[in-house]
């Protein structure tokens, strides 16, 4: 579905990505860890088209779609979450909702997709008339989350959706993110949580200083060293 091919995406002379090459394959969740600045957003952004590469490929569904707008690259079904969320806070909930929704014209499909949304966060239901700025920041990742569904992604790019939540708020987005792969959507997931991030995942590969490094099944890197040194706190 996804086949990113030795892309290299500088910052001015800061390259962020040296070479960087992944596979998604339709219906996997594959997770992608790496420490602060390895570069896993810049990947993320490269991806979603909100930065350019400056050599290499991003081929989504036979198509490469390096140096189309990141909207485009929206319509074509990846749908990003990006780290901070990216809610519209002057929004109500349900207008945030809403925006998810902006390209389909089954109005039917929508409301009952929205319905579902709140029958799985009745919290969202309850504050639906409020001004998204206002929710807790777990709050604000689920909205996020329902939002990018509403648009019906095919792949899902998600960064860092534990950042700065509570350890309950933690297991509740991560059962959603389950339950959104149930669904058959494709993920790549951001994670500093490797544990997690692994449990849900069919493959991963960890970033380190803009290279990959290691690639495989989530239970394989769930037991390298590597791994267990570096991200889970194995001494
Ligand atoms: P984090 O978990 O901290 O977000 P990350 O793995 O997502 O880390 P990136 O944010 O992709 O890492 O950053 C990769 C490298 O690019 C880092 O060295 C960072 O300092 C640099 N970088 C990121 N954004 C910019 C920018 N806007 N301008 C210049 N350098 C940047």
């Amino acid at each position: 579905m996804l086949v990113v091919e030795d892309v290299v995406t500088a910052y001015g002379q800061i390259v962020a990505l040296n070479g960087v090459s992944l596979e998604v394959h339709d219906g996997d969740v594959v997770c992608l860890l790496g420490a602060n600045g390895a570069g896993k957003s810049t990947l993320i952004n490269t991806i979603s088209g909100i930065l350019r590469p400056r050599s290499g490929c991003v081929v989504f569904q036979g198509e490469n779609v390096v140096g189309l707008k990141a909207s485009r690259i929206t319509d074509r079904g990846i749908v990003q979450v990006p780290e901070g969320r990216g809610i519209f806070t002057q929004m109500t909930v349900h207008e945030n909702l809403l925006m998810g929704a902006h390209l389909r014209r089954d109005t039917a499909g929508v409301q009952s997709d929205i319905d579902a949304a709140y029958a799985r966060f009745p919290v969202l239901a309850e504050r639906r008339a409020q001004k998204a700025g206002v929710l807790s920041g777990g709050e604000q990742q689920m909205l996020a989350l329902e939002r990018a569904l509403l648009s019906q992604p095919k792949l899902l790019l998600l960064d860092e959706p534990s950042m700065g939540l509570s350890p309950i708020m933690v297991e509740r987005v991560f059962d959603n993110i389950r339950q959104i792969a149930a669904t058959g959507v494709t993920i790549l997931l951001v994670e500093q949580n490797a544990q997690l991030a692994l449990e849900i995942s069919s493959r991963a590969y960890v970033l380190q200083n803009g290279e990959m490094t290691m690639s495989g099944s989530a239970s394989e890197l769930l037991q390298s060293d590597l791994v267990q040194d570096a991200y889970l706190g194995a001494a």
